[in-house]
């Protein structure tokens, strides 16, 4: 029988419970023995692990979050750390690593897998940054509570002539801002990939005023070149039409319930990282490509972060008319 460890890292995202529960039930029916890691890396350094029995991972499929809980390690990066980290694994009979996560977290199984320990990921960020996987664990309810909060700000800068600066997470990627933008009917999306100047979002601004518009809605990715506070400064003594607010969503984001979607995927990628083990595979990212769980290596993930489509970016201008 084998015996493996399962544990969640970096920024917490909806769904990642479900992952955690998928990969311990998933091993139980294959006869093996799962060890949840608390606090991510810092949980696997210290040895903090216990054993998940199928019950232990009830009730959480609803739970935004991560159970076992996540950390910022830094110290990780460190060998002699990773080295510690492989001492107490071997010592406890553990096999393999599931690590659940994002762009640093997969470079930290990475950096342990290269220490010949079989470790391999499951794609999990809001950010959606994450190359191996078209879509991550957490990024669609994190995207359905920026929209709602679109929404909701749409209705009161109607009311007051009133143009809303919303800001998104995503890190350096401007995925959630580009897909909240369409979704919530945005009239500007600002992200990092593609570069402005301040004084031609506030020209933008004013034509969307002279086409009749009574709000206007601009999305800004937390990694755009400006940030939605400085931008509404910096727009104070410019003409645009509209009185101009900031609205910076930051970790609501994160909290909610996650979506059926959420739990889908994370089902789904969770049972595929096992299946995976069982083949004899590690040194990948378990992920959701053309509607197929795949893997891809270590080797195509790190380093690397995921653009967004131009044609998307174009469809999200034209719909603003
Ligand atoms: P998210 O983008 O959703 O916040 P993430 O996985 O990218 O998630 P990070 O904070 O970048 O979050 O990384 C999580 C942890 O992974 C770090 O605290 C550290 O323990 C480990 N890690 C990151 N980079 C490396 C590296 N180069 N080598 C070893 N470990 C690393």
């Amino acid at each position: 029988s084998r015996k493996i460890a399962v544990l969640t890292s970096g920024g917490d995202a909806p769904g990642m419970n479900a992952a955690i529960r998928s990969v311990t039930r998933s091993a139980i029916a294959k006869g093996w023995t799962v060890m949840g890691v608390n606090q991510g890396y810092a949980g696997l350094v210290a040895g903090d692990y216990r054993e998940l029995a199928a019950r232990d991972v009830g009730g959480l499929l609803s739970k935004g979050g991560t159970f076992l809980g996540s950390a910022r390690c830094p110290e990780f990066q460190k060998e002699d750390v990773r080295e510690k980290a492989l001492r107490n694994l071997n010592r406890s009979g553990i096999g393999a690593l599931v690590v659940i996560g994002g762009n640093g977290s997969q470079t930290g199984g990475a950096a342990l897998n290269d220490m010949g320990f079989p470790t391999l990921g499951v794609a999990s960020t809001i950010d959606n940054d994450l190359v191996g996987s078209e879509i991550t664990i957490g990024v669609d309810t994190a995207l359905n509570i920026a929209l709602e909060a679109i929404d909701r700000l749409r209705v009161t800068a109607a009311s007051h002539q009133r143009g809303f600066l919303i800001e998104v997470m995503g890190r350096k990627c401007g995925y959630l801002a580009l897909m909240a933008g369409i979704a919530g009917g945005a009239e500007l999306v600002l992200v990092p990939e593609i570069d402005f100047e301040p004084d031609q979002i506030a020209e933008a601004i004013h034509d969307a005023y002279r086409r009749g518009k009574a709000h206007a809605m601009v999305v800004v990715a937390e990694g755009a070149k400006h940030n939605a506070e400085q931008l509404v400064r910096y727009f104070h003594d410019k003409n645009t039409g509209f009185e101009l607010r900031a609205t910076i969503l930051g970790h609501v984001q994160r909290g909610g319930t996650p979506t059926a979607y959420d739990r889908l995927l994370a089902s789904r990628l969770g049972a595929g990282a096992v299946e995976a083990l069982d083949k004899g595979i590690s040194g990948v990212v378990v992920g959701m490509n053309q509607g197929v769980v795949s893997t891809t290596p270590y080797s195509e993930v790190t380093g690397r972060t995921k653009g967004i489509s131009p044609e998307l970016y174009q469809l999200a201008h034209v719909l603003s008319r």
